[in-house]
């Protein structure tokens, strides 16, 4: 079988992955003309990488190698910094495999670099402006240079501003801002090290939370504490005539200082420091109730399908899950491939709808008055995601197939 993947993001390349490791051919076909280290923070759990250990040698372990190596992250009160509760990160005896916060920069480049030790073909300057599922021909794409590739089965993992969303949808799908933004920025390890208020900050690899009210701040250092990523969610406040939604919108840092002014001096010293930051306005799309092609060879997922809010902790990992039902249900049903996918979308779309519950609730609490400290529960700091972490969604594949498939054979 050969599948067409569209995408070369971390969705696009774990299925690449998942699809060699069951023995098909694959093509993938990327927008950017080359690779690009693009990208902030991003987190991989254990229902993540216990799938791509499975399917490639070596890729979690290197994986581990770029993730921060704190024991806990570290939930902060706002004001003062203390630590009100203590988040886990090596959970390796209770889920096999600890949670892996690095640059997104680096593990796309290990995702895109193991993808194409596997075998698969990826293709860079490939921008798909339309796509093709009708008839006996098979299902193809064109790129914007007038190429066309088609294959057995066309899968898209074309990210949150996908155009093969509205293929499907036979129309516009235009960005619902999420009412919240986050302010993403780097300090050089070096930077912060050499001002003893911010030092303990990139003392070794640490993870913070500072929680205030209806506004949080994530940092995290790296490689020994070599970088320094933070992220800082809050309502958007401006009236925004239009939405302005994109990983590398602006931001001033001046806003970022106003924002945080009061908060704990440490790590105030620490933001002050940054030259530049970028405001990511994050937006959702509306649940869709079918993410196949009327023909049903053409797939839409990860983010293309259901994004989820950064809080979730959860947008690369649930790529990664769909990935794995993808590859199991077209290996069930290769004959069958409408049937294959439409089993996926019967199989993930409540699991992909509970994980984007999920990431609200959990940026609600942490963003309730209570989590500053004053009358905060413990437990209620903590990372929601967890719950999450056992799945298998291979396993969970392999249990509902056949049902699924049976009850869908019956309704055809
Ligand atoms: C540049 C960038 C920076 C990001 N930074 C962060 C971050 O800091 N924190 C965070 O939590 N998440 C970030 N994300 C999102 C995160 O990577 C995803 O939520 C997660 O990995 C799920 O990935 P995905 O493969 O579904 O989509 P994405 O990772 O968005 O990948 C989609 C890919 O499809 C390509 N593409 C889009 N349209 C076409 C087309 N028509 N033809 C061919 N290729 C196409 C894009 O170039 C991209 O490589 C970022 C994504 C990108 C693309």
């Amino acid at each position: 079988m050969h599948v067409l993947v569209v995408g070369g993001g971390i969705g696009d390349l774990s299925a690449a992955i998942a699809f060699r490791h069951h023995g098909f051919e694959v093509t993938v076909l990327e927008a950017s003309s080359e690779f690009r280290s693009l990208g902030g923070v991003l987190g991989f759990t254990p229902n993540g990488t216990r799938l791509l250990d499975r399917w490639c040698l070596n890729l979690v372990q290197e994986m581990h190698e770029v993730a921060c190596q704190a024991d806990v992250f570290s939930m902060r009160h706002w004001e003062d910094g203390r630590v009100l509760a203590e988040e886990k990160l090596d959970l390796a005896d209770i889920y096999g495999y600890r949670v892996l916060v690095g640059a997104r920069a680096s593990y796309h480049r290990l995702f895109l670099d193991h993808a194409i030790g596997l075998g698969a073909k990826v293709i860079f300057g490939a921008r798909v402006v339309s796509f093709h599922d009708k008839g006996d021909a098979k299902p193809s794409v064109v790129t914007e240079n007038g190429d066309k590739y088609d294959a057995d089965v066309v899968v898209c993992f074309d990210g949150i501003k996908s155009l093969a969303r509205e293929y499907i949808l036979g129309c516009a799908a235009p960005p619902i801002p999420s009412g919240f933004s986050c302010y993403r920025g780097y300090v050089s390890g070096t930077t912060l090290a050499a001002d003893p208020e911010t030092a303990w900050l990139v003392d070794g690899d640490k993870g913070n939370f500072w929680l205030g009210d209806d506004c949080h701040v994530n940092g995290c250092s790296f490689l020994g504490g070599k970088d320094w990523y933070y992220i800082i969610t809050r309502p958007t406040i401006e009236v925004l005539s239009e939405v302005t939604e994109g990983y590398f919108a602006p931001g001033r840092v001046e806003d970022v200082l106003d924002l945080v002014e009061g908060w704990d001096p440490r790590l105030v010293a620490a933001l002050a420091k940054t030259e530049e930051c970028l405001d990511w306005q994050i937006c959702h799309r509306p649940r869709l109730s079918s993410w196949t092609s009327k023909r049903g060879r053409l797939i839409i997922a990860g983010d293309a399908a259901h994004p989820v809010s950064p809080t979730s902790g959860q947008g690369a990992t649930q790529a990664i899950e769909d990935a794995a039902v993808i590859a199991y249900c077209l290996r069930q049903e290769s004959i069958n491939v409408a049937l294959a996918l439409k089993v996926v979308e019967a199989i993930r779309i409540g699991r992909a709808a509970a994980v984007y519950e999920m990431g609200e609730q959990q940026r609600n609490e942490w963003h309730r008055k209570d989590a500053t400290g004053r009358e905060c529960a413990k437990d209620k700091v903590g990372m929601k995601s967890k719950d999450f972490f056992p799945f298998d969604a291979e396993q969970d594949a392999a249990e509902r197939f056949e049902r699924f498939g049976a009850e869908l054979k019956a309704d055809s």
